[in-house]
């Protein structure tokens, strides 16, 4: 049975603890786009004292799905799951043809790809304008991302390669197997430096995107059929911050399904897997990088999944490398997902604000876990004169082994 949606609602005492935390509500310094508001909304709504798609609807296409408010609420609210099951409810009552259309389309790796081509056919590097005015009513702010060039590090040196001692799936994904097949082989590379190697299997999408965004039937399909591609009893490593969440959530996604609560255990982030298994010593062993980084926290690591010291204990384990903290390193740069192309106002104002906290480290390289976060930032760092590197941390780690130069734009 999935949560009832009125009875989570009820767990909200109005405190107001979760406001600050909230990046829409620091924005606009209003109720209505803020937790509590709009927890507020939807329990009238299902009360049926406001309307959801004139009333409530607008302030939920404004959250983020950032889940701060979660780690900031000490009531233990699941503000993730209310809005997941609220969006869905706007979204059966209203579908938006568009929104479903884009979701579907950047979730299927051909389809993305062919997106992005004749994308690229077009005069300009935004995303084409007709699309951006049809889902938001905005011009487009979202660059059509570039994606990385596949197999492109120097071999994987085995002598003095702890043996392996086990089996791994690896989560390919849809946007990360697109866009950033260098991240992916950084991945294999640092899972074997552990003991680890990758059992490779057909698999599709993960249903991230669509439960975030109001199709709980499609990610429950797409879940399912994920569930069935790794039947093998081992851990499924992830590299993509929010499939990983969703992944880690799939009990409740498929509370019905005998598998998803084992595979809800058997999920781990990436860098989670690797510093539990003692890639910092490891990292005792590289030449390491003399650079200044800095950590962007993606919210579905920091947040959906409560992962913010592993990466950080390995960044700071790279010999030479001088890790300074990042101010607001918690607070969405406002990519979240498809939100950038579906709310590019508040996402461009995000990132002015993450890319301004980002410059005030002086740091050259800043990382992060999650494809979304990693494009938005790369596009804002370009656009002030590309005066930062934007890495995933994976990429970075397995960069103190064999170099940075292995790891540019
Ligand atoms: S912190 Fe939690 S309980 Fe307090 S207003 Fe926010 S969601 Fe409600
Ligand atoms: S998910 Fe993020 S944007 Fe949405 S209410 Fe919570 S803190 Fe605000």
């Amino acid at each position: 049975m999935m949560k009832d949606l009125l009875e989570l609602t009820t767990h909200c005492i109005r405190c107001g603890f979760c406001l600050e935390a909230c990046p829409t509500f620091v924005t606009t310094g209003n109720e209505m786009e803020s937790p509590r508001g709009r927890i507020y909304l939807v329990r009238s709504a299902l009360e049926g004292r406001v309307e959801w798609q004139e009333d409530v609807r607008p302030h939920l296409d404004h959250c983020l799905g950032c889940r701060a408010c979660e780690t900031a609420c000490p009531s233990g609210v699941e503000y993730g799951t209310i809005l997941e099951l609220a969006r869905d409810k706007v979204e059966q009552d209203k579908p938006q043809f568009t929104k479903l259309t884009l979701l579907n389309s950047t979730t299927k790796p051909s389809a993305l790809r062919a997106q992005l081509a004749l994308g690229n056919l077009l005069p300009g590097k935004r995303m084409p304008g007709f699309i951006s005015k049809v889902l938001s009513g905005h011009s487009a702010e979202a660059d059509l991302p570039t994606p990385q060039k596949a197999d492109t590090l120097p071999p994987l040196n085995l002598a003095n390669l702890t043996p392996i001692r086990g089996q791994v799936y690896l989560l390919e994904g849809c946007a990360m197997r697109v866009l950033y097949p260098r991240v992916h082989e950084a991945t294999r590379r640092l899972l074997r430096r552990v003991g680890y190697e990758v059992l490779d299997v057909e698999q599709g999408c993960c249903g991230a995107l669509h439960a975030h965004n109001g199709y709980v039937d499609n990610a429950k399909r797409l879940a399912t059929e994920l569930l069935l591609s790794m039947p093998k009893e081992i851990p499924v490593i992830v590299n993509s911050a929010g499939c990983g969440s969703t992944m880690k959530d799939y009990e409740n996604l498929l509370p019905d399904t005998a598998g998803a609560p084992k595979m809800a255990k058997r999920t781990f982030d990436a860098s989670e897997f690797l510093f539990n298994n003692g890639l910092q010593d490891v990292l005792q062993t590289a030449n390491g990088i003399a650079v200044r980084a800095t950590y962007h926290d993606a919210c579905h690591l920091a947040h959906g999944q409560k992962i913010t010291s592993q990466p950080r204990a390995l960044l700071e384990a790279i010999p030479h490398l001088d890790l300074v903290p990042l101010p607001e390193a918690d607070m969405c740069c406002g990519s979240a997902g498809i939100y950038n192309v579906l709310q590019p106002q508040m996402a461009r104002s995000l990132v002015e604000r993450k890319y301004a906290n980002i410059a005030s480290t002086l740091a050259n390289v800043v990382a992060t876990g999650n494809p979304g976060c990693h494009s938005w930032i790369a596009q804002a760092s370009k656009e002030h004169g590309q005066s930062v590197l934007v890495l995933h941390t994976l990429e970075l780690l397995e960069a103190a082994f064999i170099g940075l130069e292995h790891f540019g734009n």
